[in-house]
């Protein structure tokens, strides 16, 4: 590409461009250490440390969607089958078609994520139940990151990230698992949505 395009490339997982934008000017400007996840049809995360993206020797860093959903209850276990090749990873819990998995498994019925999300506002208790728990999932998975890399904030992004029920609570939820007494860190929804990530992957060019 470089060859063609006649000038330097540089390439960089989606979720890492999507924390390092919104590190660096976003939602969570300003922070020195930045978790970003992306809610979606799929489930990625990256971390940016004072406005670069950790990669990591391997270059996974980041990647928790695919760890084991952290403190797994019964009839979480095995979970659903991820196309990485393992059962039950985060991503299958916090995906949009996970959520639509358990409002069906619930009520027989198929709905998206969004639909799921407008009808927990409207007086759907099923999916009012489904966002509870999906939210707890969250929860969970996002203690075992404070626990590892304690970040000065979470930012979401990713469609499931505009469900705005979601950020009611959130930081006191993941304290409850997490090891502390309590946590401050602030979880926001991203502030430059759809865009965050080729932003980061523009802000490629800057800080090194
Ligand atoms: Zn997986």
């Amino acid at each position: 590409m470089s060859e063609k395009l006649g000038r330097p490339i540089r390439l960089e997982n989606d979720a890492n461009c999507f924390a390092l934008s919104e590190a660096i000017d976003g939602a969570a400007a300003g922070k020195g250490i930045v978790f970003g996840v992306i809610l979606g049809t799929g489930v990625g995360g990256g971390v940016a440390v004072d406005g670069r993206p950790l990669v990591g020797c391997n270059r996974v860093a980041g990647e928790w969607g695919h760890n084991p959903l952290p403190w797994s209850r019964d009839g979480e276990r095995p979970g659903a089958p991820c196309y990485c090749g393992k059962d039950g990873c985060i991503e299958t819990f916090l995906c949009g078609d996970g959520l639509g998995r358990e409002y069906l498994a619930r009520s027989g019925r198929h709905l998206t994520a969004e639909e799921i999300a407008l009808g927990a506002a409207t007086g759907d208790a099923c999916a009012h139940d489904c966002l509870t728990v999906y939210k707890d999932r969250l929860a969970r998975s996002l203690a075992a990151v404070v626990n590892l890399l304690d970040p000065e904030a979470i930012v979401l992004g990713g469609g499931l990230s505009n469900i705005s029920q979601l950020y009611d609570g959130l930081t006191e939820h993941v304290g409850r698992y997490a090891f502390s007494d309590g946590i401050d860190t602030p979880i926001v929804p991203a502030a430059h949505g759809d865009s965050s990530g080729v932003r980061g992957a523009a802000w490629l060019w800057a800080n090194r």
